[in-house]
């Protein structure tokens, strides 16, 4: 389907599957040889980035750990600007190579806090993998050093984004029509 509605908001078909897919494949190519022999630690945020995340773990051929985290920051279709505190770390960070997995980086300010609330614990190094970036939004900390697909400003759900909750299971990722 080329066209959704979700609650009140219209929505058009804007990167499909294979496109997805080929991007998060190429990303997992370049970790697996960035971080060959390295034993990286994986931090997948929750809830948005668990698509993103099975299909790159899937793909990945080094030895590594794969935990989940969580926090959230956004309502609606507007950044509040409002960052919560990490929770659900259970592994000890210290001297790994923590590669931090989300589904977007819109402003950057969600990962600049995540990767502050980490530095703390003297991890040996701290990348980025994002399914996204917005590079029109950004304005905080570092671009994220993997990134699959870089798209205009406007609000997307699917393929683990929401829409005040709806939408993550969308195999395909669609981007909201101007009304
Ligand atoms: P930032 O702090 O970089 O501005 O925003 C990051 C978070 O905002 C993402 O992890 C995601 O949860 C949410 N976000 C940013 N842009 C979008 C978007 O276009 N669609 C959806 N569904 N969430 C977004
Ligand atoms: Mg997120």
């Amino acid at each position: 389907m080329d066209k959704i509605k979700i609650l009140d908001k219209s929505f058009s078909l804007f990167l499909d599957k294979k496109k997805i897919k080929s991007s998060i494949s190429e990303i997992a190519r370049t970790i697996n040889t960035d971080y060959s022999g390295k034993n990286p630690l994986f931090l997948t945020v929750l809830n948005g980035a668990f698509m993103f995340a099975s299909e790159l773990f899937q793909h990945l051929d080094i030895d590594c750990e794969i935990s989940f985290v969580k926090l959230a920051s956004y309502q609606g279709t507007d950044t509040t600007g409002n960052v919560k505190k990490l929770i659900g770390l259970n592994e000890q960070i210290k001297n790994k190579h923590v590669i931090i997995v989300e589904d977007i980086v819109d402003t950057g300010i969600t990962i600049d806090k995540i990767r502050a609330q980490l530095e703390q614990d003297k991890p040996a190094s701290i990348k980025v993998a994002s399914m996204l970036f917005k590079p029109g939004k950004f304005k905080v900390g570092h671009q994220p050093e993997y990134i699959g697909i870089e798209i205009p400003d406007d609000f997307i759900v699917g393929f683990g984004l929401d829409y005040d909750g709806r939408g993550r299971n969308l195999n395909q990722i669609y981007k909201i029509d101007n009304e």
